[in-house]
């Protein structure tokens, strides 16, 4: 997979848990436990690869990234902390202060 915030490969561990009920074509299934999935064998046989294939791809994240502490984003791409003077420098306060002293406002 590819990380959608830096564009590199991802390998991302995925979990899948399912439970199925094999049932005979027809049978009555109203009566099976809640939380199967009803699988009905008709005459073909079960192809476990494909049942495998469709739930993985049904665990796959939707949008595919990296940790945060592993994620190669390029650093520009982030928001850089204000510097103490700026933080000094942008307080409300003194642009205020500004304003008083000026006689046209
Ligand atoms: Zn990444």
């Amino acid at each position: 997979m590819v990380c959608q915030r830096c564009l590199e490969l991802v390998a991302l561990p995925i979990r899948s848990e399912c439970h199925y009920a094999v049932v005979k074509e027809g049978a009555d299934t109203q009566s099976l436990p809640k939380g199967y999935d009803v699988l009905e064998m008709g005459e073909d046989p079960l192809d476990l690869l494909t049942l495998v294939e469709d739930e993985l791809l049904l665990a796959l994240p939707i949008v595919p990234t990296h940790a945060p502490e592993e994620c190669q984003q390029p650093a520009g791409a982030k928001e850089p902390e204000p510097s103490q003077d700026e933080v000094s420098r942008s307080n409300p306060f003194s642009v205020l202060a500004q304003l008083k002293r000026d006689p046209n406002v």
